[in-house]
């Protein structure tokens, strides 16, 4: 039987081995504790550091492609399993290039895709001089292992810099800044990439977050076919761009004016495509295990006129109720997922809720509704 090693063992990891299961594929789970989302599935789980040597030796010798669930991976590693003969997917070089936001910026813009202007800062001095050309607000990010918000401060004005500089520099990534963009909303698109190339992508979706977490996803997104067309023509070029195999999630920004720029890539399984499990022909974690197999790949159209996934965000401190779905479980037609995380935190991503309908309207009522009677 093939099988997958997986760095980390989350929701998304959980996920994918749920897919490899009904594939006949086996997968090792690569975590730094035991009893993860993911590592509870398989008899595979590698508990250790990413950088630990010997972990790493039992995770090669127990995969035979390896793959991510993020991109906090160094590509070093990813380039270390290479050297040993391991099939890496998607590649050392790509993520070394997506896994650093500024150097993927770099590799968008030159292929002439557009994204929010944007500069390298190594002080807070190159922030105020980059401020000068491109205006207030700015958004300082760290180059690597942000999430959720976690490496991200929009900084209006000087007085606010210090204190952004501060909490991000801490870190330990270097920084960069990017123009704020007055966005009309958010879209996201799903792109999944053969080992041969061939390149098919989900429909555009609007993705609505609050404090910087996913929290509603629409599809489609209700745009004009102009924008569908942009947003699809940019999330595939970059794809290519990158050298992709596997599934990617692009995320990018509607301008008022209509015009679409990209955000940033993940180069992996993404909260925006979570509502595809139900909602499309492939999810797009079948489609994943099928790119990097080098297998077929699957229809990726909606099955109904809409899909909404709302997340199930914690709401306070410590392990989730017995009983939480119980109520949640009488709405009709909503497909309740929850990851199983033994601890609960506000904020913390716990699981999810798609609702398939005749409209976005109607599919988002039931969701949001069923998501309000589960207690996290
Ligand atoms: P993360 O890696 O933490 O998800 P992102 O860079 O995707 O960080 O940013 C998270 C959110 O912050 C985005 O979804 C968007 O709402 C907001 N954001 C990020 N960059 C910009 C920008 N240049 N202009 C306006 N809003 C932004």
């Amino acid at each position: 039987m093939t099988r997958i090693g997986i760095f980390g063992g989350g929701q998304l990891a959980q996920m994918l081995t749920q897919a490899a299961i009904s594939l006949a594929v086996e997968t090792t789970i690569f975590e730094r504790e035991a009893d993860s989302p993911a590592g509870r599935l398989t008899q595979h789980e590698i508990v250790g550091q990413w950088d630990d040597p010997a972990a790493l030796a039992d995770f090669a010798a127990a995969s035979e492609i390896v793959t991510l669930e993020n991109e906090f991976v160094d590509a070093a590693i990813l380039a270390d399993l290479e050297a040993r003969g391991l099939l890496v997917r998607p590649t050392a070089a790509t993520l070394a290039v997506v896994q650093d936001k500024f150097l993927q910026k770099e590799a968008l813009r030159a292929a002439g895709l557009d994204v929010p202007a944007f500069r390298a800062v190594g002080t807070p001095g190159d922030v105020l001089a980059a401020a000068s050309q491109l205006g207030w607000p700015l958004v300082l990010k760290a180059r690597r292992n942000g999430y959720d918000g976690y490496g991200n401060a929009t900084v209006r004005n000087p007085d606010d810099l210090a204190a952004a500089w501060d909490r991000l520099a801490r870190r330990g990534s270097q920084l960069m800044i990017e123009a704020f963009v007055p966005f009309e909303r958010e879209l996201a698109v799903m792109v999944v990439r053969g080992l041969d190339g061939e390149i098919r992508n989900y429909p555009v979706v609007e993705t609505v977050q609050r404090d910087h977490i996913c929290h509603v996803v629409r599809a489609p997104a209700p745009v004009d076919n102009a924008v569908t067309a942009q947003a699809v023509r940019l999330a595939v070029q970059a794809i290519e761009t990158v050298d992709g195999v596997g599934i990617f999630g692009v995320e990018l920004f509607q301008s008022q004016d209509g015009r679409v720029l990209i955000n940033e890539l993940a180069p992996r399984p993404h909260n925006s495509g979570h509502y595809t499990i139900e909602g499309c022909i492939t999810s797009q974690f079948e489609n994943h295990l099928r790119a990097i197999l080098g297998w077929p790949l699957g229809r990726c159209d909606l099955r109904a006129p809409a899909a909404v996934m709302v997340n199930l965000l914690g709401r306070r401190d410590g392990p989730p109720a017995k009983d939480a779905l119980k109520e949640a479980l009488a709405i009709p037609g909503a497909h309740i997922h929850l990851y199983g995380k033994r601890a609960s935190r506000p904020g913390r991503k716990m699981g999810h809720i798609t609702v398939l309908g005749n409209s976005l309207a109607e599919a988002e009522a039931l969701a949001r509704r069923a998501a309000d009677l589960v207690e996290l």
